[in-house]
């Protein structure tokens, strides 16, 4: 079987049209020859909506009980997304993460995927069905349902993946790829045609909210090759694989938040002091205080006032020519 995991962020699956796009994906993908097993997380906010909710109703709710209402999020979308594709006439199934065979382990609210066993997922496919697989959850060794942390979905897309021995994990979302900012914070920010596992690591450790970090330590261990692209366009997305070679240098920036404070990260392959050294006169240029500079070979940060931080993105976007350069390669 020629399997496709197809991964839709909650933006993807904001409201019923939204629901439908995604759907005839799924329909254009199985046309084209794909067994395909989606992936899916909670419709728009939802997740946030159902937090909210439980801290009117007990200031602490066990984080058991959390993780029983969150679970609940992504069961909306299976249900709806299967039944979008059976209203299409596509033959689909709705499987929670515990009926998909996914393993977690580790503290309820971050539990990491232990393992999955794809032979229900497996079956459907075999069936000619699509399966349509609740992101996000999964069980422990206890029997009881654990999620795996904010952004968890990606993660269950990248295990599904591999466990499936899909050619690709698509990652559908509500930007065009991975750019070299937030397109949100910079507008300048331009579309990465490739870019490495560590880099990706990197910026997703540095606070670029597009992949879940373990998700892409997943996908690098396991040899999954991610391709991140947007749920309502067409085009080629950023592919996410093994190191390619091609010239090194700051790739792409990112921000995380610390309260009143705000940590500005550039991430890039073969770093050097003197890029460090660079993001602080830049800023300095600009008369952005920066403090506790940090330095690896993938990435280069300082600390800022969080209310310059995205003041900071756009300067150092702009010095390093970021937006025009073909950053494609590497
Ligand atoms: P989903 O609901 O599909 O999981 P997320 O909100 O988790 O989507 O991730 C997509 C968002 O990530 C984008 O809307 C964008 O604002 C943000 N983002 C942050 N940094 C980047 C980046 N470098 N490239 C693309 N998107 C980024
Ligand atoms: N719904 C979960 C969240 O909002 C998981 C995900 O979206 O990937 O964090
Ligand atoms: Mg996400």
């Amino acid at each position: 079987m020629n399997i496709l995991v197809m991964k839709f962020g909650g933006t993807s699956l904001a409201d019923p049209e939204k629901i439908q796009r995604a759907a005839a994906r799924v329909a254009r993908a199985r046309r084209q020859g794909f067994a395909v097993a989606s992936v899916v997380s909670a419709p728009g906010q939802v997740t946030d909506e159902l937090l909210s909710l439980a801290r009117r109703v007990a200031r602490r709710a066990p984080a058991r009980e959390l993780d029983a209402l969150m679970a609940a999020g992504e069961q909306i979308s299976i249900a709806l997304l299967a039944s979008a594709l059976l209203g299409r006439g596509v033959p689909a199934a709705s499987l929670t993460g515990v009926q998909a065979g996914v393993r977690a382990r580790g503290p309820h609210g971050a539990a990491d995927i232990a393992g999955v066993r794809p032979a229900r997922v497996l079956k459907e496919l075999a069936r000619g069905r699509a399966a349509v697989v609740a992101g996000f959850q999964g069980v422990n060794g206890k029997g009881d349902v654990v999620t795996l942390g904010r952004g968890g979905s990606d993660l269950t897309a990248a295990a599904l993946a591999a466990a499936l021995k899909a050619k690709a994990c698509e990652i559908y979302t509500d930007v065009k790829g991975v750019y070299t900012a937030d397109p949100r914070l910079v507008p300048q920010a331009r579309k990465i045609g490739k870019i490495s596992f560590y880099e990706m690591l990197a910026l997703a450790e540095a606070g670029a909210q597009v992949m879940q970090p373990r998700s892409i330590s997943y996908a690098q261990s396991r040899g999954v090759r991610l391709h991140v692209r947007s749920a309502f366009h067409d085009a080629e997305g950023t592919w996410i694989g093994a190191d390619a070679a091609g010239k090194g240098g700051v790739k792409a920036l990112a921000v995380s938040r610390l309260g009143s404070r705000a940590r500005v990260s550039a991430v890039g392959r073969g770093l050097r002091p003197k890029d460090a050294e660079s993001m602080r006169e830049v800023l300095r240029a600009c008369g952005i205080a920066c403090r506790g500079v940090e330095f690896s070979a993938f990435r280069a940060s300082c600390e800022v006032d969080a209310r310059e931080a995205v003041p900071a993105l756009r300067a150092l976007h702009k010095a390093w020519s970021l937006g025009r350069r073909e950053a494609s390669s590497g």
